[in-house]
């Protein structure tokens, strides 16, 4: 199967209750962008790309459609098989895998429907047709966010992450402990994400203070070689989240033994193709991770879901969704939270089909 057209679509996603807010940001709205691609076999199939502002990671909305531009031409006529599509992404564009992984998604939809197999299926197969997702709280206050804790564990959350960074290092380990007063004993796994937000003596000094709580240490600081600073010091796991840009740097986190897991991102390493391989080195040596993507709507949700599926369960830190966030689906059921569970899409392939016409015209097309 080959590419026969490709259009891209730019939408608007305001944050409900925004902002959102991260160490390093505050955002009201998201811009996403959507890829549809048809196949010389009629096949349509669709991709999403949405980074979450321009300085969570180095991705920006108009960066990804540039991105697309520069690629879409030579696309035409291209194989739809991910590993081929991804040569021959690479072969066009240095680079900018938060883009081609819009496309690599779609190819993953076309495929599944071309062939009555679900995206899971295409990934190797379903472990859990019920997948865990994680709740995670903006950087708040600790009443509010041990209020909003509770709530979550109460809907069925079996892990939280509690966004920290940004400011005085103090109130993080307030948050962390009032926290763990409302939530300890209830089974709940906790990660506290610093989003690079920490110097590394705060993440010292974090973790020094936090002794008794169980929580791993998302991205506490900006770069790897703050991460290995601090690695041989500190009382919790660690986790890269950020830093985790392809497979060479995972491997190499893997390898040396610098991380206990990952938060990984599904564009961020390319697609779901290069999620899967991710997902084989981690259990390859034992590492936890989740399977999500910093923002984005359904085509996202469903992506992220599908390879969150496939995860060996014991390893599966869970599938983070923007739809708490969001309001409003791309389909009449889209993809939703229920009891802190995922239920995998019906497929064939994505098991979401947007409703035609819901972007507007294409921003781009090609062929
Ligand atoms: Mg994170």
């Amino acid at each position: 199967m080959k590419i026969k057209e490709i259009h891209v679509y730019a939408h608007d996603l305001p944050v409900r209750n925004g902002p959102y807010t991260m160490a390093n940001a505050q955002v009201w709205a998201l811009d996403t962008t959507l890829v549809k691609i048809v196949s010389d076999t009629g096949h349509v199939g669709w991709g999403e790309t949405c980074p979450v502002g321009p300085t969570y990671c180095a991705s920006h909305a108009r960066g990804a459609r540039a991105a697309l531009e520069e690629m879409g031409r030579g696309l035409i006529g291209a194989s739809l098989h991910p590993v081929s599509l991804r040569r021959k992404m690479d072969s066009l564009l240095n680079g900018h895998r938060y883009a081609k992984a819009a496309l690599d998604i779609a190819a993953y939809d076309i495929i599944g429907k071309a062939t009555g197999l679900r995206v899971a299926e295409l990934l190797g197969g379903v472990a859990q047709e019920n997948v865990p997702s994680y709740f995670a709280t903006g950087v708040g206050e600790p009443d509010e966010i041990a209020r909003i804790a509770a709530e979550k564990v109460a809907e069925g959350y079996p892990r939280l992450q509690i966004k920290i960074g940004g400011r005085p290092v103090e109130v993080d380990i307030a948050v962390l402990r009032k926290v763990w007063e409302v939530i300890g004993g209830k089974g709940v796994r906790l990660a506290a994400d610093g989003n690079r937000g920490l110097p590394t003596r705060d993440a010292l000094r974090l973790s020094r203070e936090c002794q008794e709580i169980p929580f791993i240490m998302e991205q506490p600081c900006n770069t790897v070689e703050e991460l290995a600073a601090i690695r041989g010091q500190v009382h919790h796991g660690i986790y890269m989240d950020e830093n985790g840009e392809d497979l060479a740097t995972v491997i190499r986190a893997a390898g040396t033994g610098l991380v206990d897991g990952f938060g990984m991102k599904v564009t961020r390493i390319g697609g779901l193709q290069q999620m899967a391989a991710f997902r084989d080195i981690c259990e390859a040596r034992s590492l936890p991770h989740t399977c999500d993507d910093a923002w984005g709507g359904d085509i996202i949700a469903a992506a992220c879901t599908h390879i969150g599926a496939t995860v060996q369960p014991r390893l599966n830190e869970g599938v983070w969704l923007a739809a708490p966030y969001i309001e409003g689906n791309y389909d009449r059921t889209g993809v939703n939270i229920v009891g802190g569970h995922i239920r995998l899409p019906e497929g064939p392939g994505l098991g979401v089909v947007p409703e035609e016409g819901m972007f507007g015209n294409p921003v781009l097309s090609f062929g």
